[in-house]
């Protein structure tokens, strides 16, 4: 017999179980990893740190607690724009929540309030700064609370790129509510973050959660950056109908992109700082609402964005780290599908990356680590060997075989021996004074006598044509790669000029040789290949369509994300098993019992009309 889903918290007493929460609410047939260890550590009342790759299935660890153990979690996230569509999803399963934040109009506020003094919440989400306002804590010394949850808890720490004073303030919650247990999670992996978040949260000596980071469904590719469009073009014509996200480094760049892709027939909408917000939560919204969207952005999008189908994330620009990287490549796929991710890359980027660090007001320790994080990137994108095995090394992990799902496990890339192609390099640089770009060393390794070449007589020069064993390509590759080598390095003071470095030595003086990765090869491919979707059987499409098709119905009256109604995997599975009946589709993945009760009939009635 099905368990009755409780409308309130007390109802839940005496508490079911969590596996059984985890089907009847959640409708999922099983936990992964980590998360029945964290959600019955928190259940007894324990204090957590868990680290998780993003879409490991964080919420879930704070959700179930928050059901199992008397009163309502308080979910802290720093992500006000995106409460509403959590707070919608979690309502869909039957589970009082409510968000309490800047957006609310007074009389909704109000609302919230007295549901949660009459103990009516679930879950509560609230941003930081308002959780520690005198007024809400004494409505929560009144209330009965379940758990803390910190999202997002890396935001205590100056060392990511994502620090929020409000979120120090957060320490207090220990001396206050001693005896409420406090779950901070976090995507951020780094050492330094996790010591902070212990620290800075007096989270003394609560039990650290570690989840594997790899996160297998995601294909990576990294691809010299050519001519970004048309590469980014021939990528996203393999993904026709598809939703993604674009990342661009300058608001610019995301601009023009944008515009170029609706100019071609994509569906793009911009999203950057300078936009304006009413505009940026516009392009937001449709983002998450729609099917087949690509959304152009900077970094300022994506914190705490949960839709799951993102099938594909393109690093139109190197990032800053691998990181950084990780993190946002992390937004692809959450629904366990295959996904992509590719990132162009090109030596201005390194250079642009490397002038940044360098540049900015940082004390010189915090550069060190910065330009560490950055060669730790560029040493995954030169790899020949899987992508993968050199990200989860980075994190501590050990991936024991290549794992057959990135581009260079596909199309293994090959090396060469470079040593005298890198000498050539370098002694060209040299013998033009340390003075010139690339553009016109590689003149002169070609021996193409341009106006420059022969007024500064390099024509004359022993170097002049030694290099027509390469093209323009290979010796651009030649250079960059002898950039993130570090035995050159760009002066931006002086338009770009190449000099070199005391790592260039050895290589000059014979004593080393070198390896590079051959550029062309497995290029094309990376772009164009995509993992297989999961596969419908034919006979299944006509069904799945369908169901679709009233799933987008549905999501429009209520107002809602399509994927807050119901996952494509379970809609796939729908098509799939054709169940006939309430308790054949309760055996659905993502068929919780609230879910059943709304919708199970009009499933069942497309399922039939279908034949
Ligand atoms: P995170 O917050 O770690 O980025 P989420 O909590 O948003 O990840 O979960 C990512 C996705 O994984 C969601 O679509 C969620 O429904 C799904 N998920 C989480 N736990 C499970 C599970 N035990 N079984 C199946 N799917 C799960
Ligand atoms: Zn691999």
């Amino acid at each position: 017999m099905p368990v009755e889903v409780a409308a309130r918290p007390t109802l839940y007493n005496p508490a079911p179980d969590a596996p059984t929460l985890l089907h009847n609410v959640f409708g999922l047939p099983g936990f992964r990893g980590e998360q029945e260890a964290i959600i019955s550590h928190v259940i007894d009342g324990n204090d957590a740190i868990v680290l998780m790759p993003t879409g490991g299935g964080k919420s879930l660890c704070y959700q179930l607690p928050s059901l199992c153990r008397d009163g309502v979690g308080i979910v802290v996230s720093p992500l006000i724009a995106l409460m509403r569509n959590q707070v919608a999803a979690l309502r869909q399963l039957g589970i009082n929540a409510a968000a309490l934040n800047s957006s609310l109009e007074p009389a909704e506020r109000a609302a919230v309030r007295a549901d949660l003094r009459a103990g009516r919440l679930d879950l509560l989400y609230v941003a930081p700064e308002r959780l520690m306002m005198p007024d809400f804590l004494e409505l929560l010394d009144g209330a009965n609370i379940a758990l803390f949850a910190i999202d997002e808890a890396h935001c205590v720490s100056q060392w990511g790129h994502d620090f929020r004073p409000e979120y120090l303030q957060l320490a207090e919650l220990a001396e206050r509510f001693p005896n409420v247990p406090r779950i901070a999670l976090t995507a951020t992996a780094d050492t330094q973050s996790r010591e902070d978040i212990r620290r800075r949260l007096r989270l003394g000596d609560a039990r650290l959660f570690l989840a594997s980071f790899d996160r297998p469904n995601i294909r990576y590719a990294i691809v010299p950056k050519a001519s970004p469009l048309r590469q980014l073009q021939t990528f996203l014509a393999a993904h026709a109908g598809e939703s993604g996200i674009v990342y661009c480094l300058s608001r610019a760049t995301v601009d023009d992109t944008a515009a170029a892709l609706n100019a071609a027939g994509v569906k793009a909408l911009p999203y950057h700082a300078g936009l304006g917000a009413q505009i940026r939560s516009r392009n937001q919204d449709a983002f998450l609402a729609e099917e087949g969207m690509v959304l152009v952005a900077t970094v300022a999008f994506g914190m705490g964005i949960d839709k799951p189908d993102i099938r594909f994330v393109v690093h139109h620009d190197l990032p800053g780290s691998l990181e950084a990287f990780y993190q946002e490549t992390g937004r692809a796929g959450r629904d366990g599908a295959p996904a992509e991710a590719l990132l162009l890359y090109g030596m201005q980027d390194i250079v642009f990356r490397r002038h940044m660090i360098e540049q900015s007001a940082s004390p010189p320790e915090i550069k060190r680590i910065e330009r560490g994080k950055l060669d730790s990137l560029l040493g995954v994108c030169e790899t020949a060997g899987c992508r993968r095995q050199a990200i989860l090394a980075h994190f501590g992990e050990t991936l024991p075989a290549p794992c057959g799902n990135c581009d260079t496990c596909n199309t293994p890339a090959s090396t060469w021996d470079a040593t005298t192609a890198a000498r050539k390099a370098l002694s060209a640089i040299l013998r033009t004074g340390q003075r010139f770009g690339i553009g016109h060393l590689v003149d002169l390794l070609l021996g193409t006598a341009t106006d420059k070449i022969t007024r500064f007589a390099h024509d004359k020069l022993p170097t002049f044509g030694v290099g027509t064993e390469l093209d323009r390509k290979g010796w651009s590759s030649v250079f960059r790669q002898l950039i993130v080598h570090g035995a050159v390095e760009v002066d931006h003071d002086a338009y770009g000029a190449l000099r070199i470095t005391n790592l260039a030595k050895p290589i000059l003086q014979g004593g080393e040789e070198i390896h590079f990765r051959h550029d062309q090869a497995a290029t094309a491919a990376a772009i164009r290949q995509k993992k297989d979707r999961v596969a419908l059987p034919p006979a299944a499409n006509a069904l799945f369509e369908a169901l679709r098709a009233e799933r987008t119905k549905l999501a429009r009256e209520q107002n809602v994300p399509s994927y807050v109604i119901f996952h494509d995997a379970t809609l796939i599975a729908i098509a799939t098993a054709r169940p006939a009946s309430l308790a054949a589709l309760a055996d659905i993945p993502g068929m919780g019992k609230s879910k059943l009760d709304r919708y199970g009939a009009t499933v069942l009635a497309t399922v039939a009309a279908a034949g």
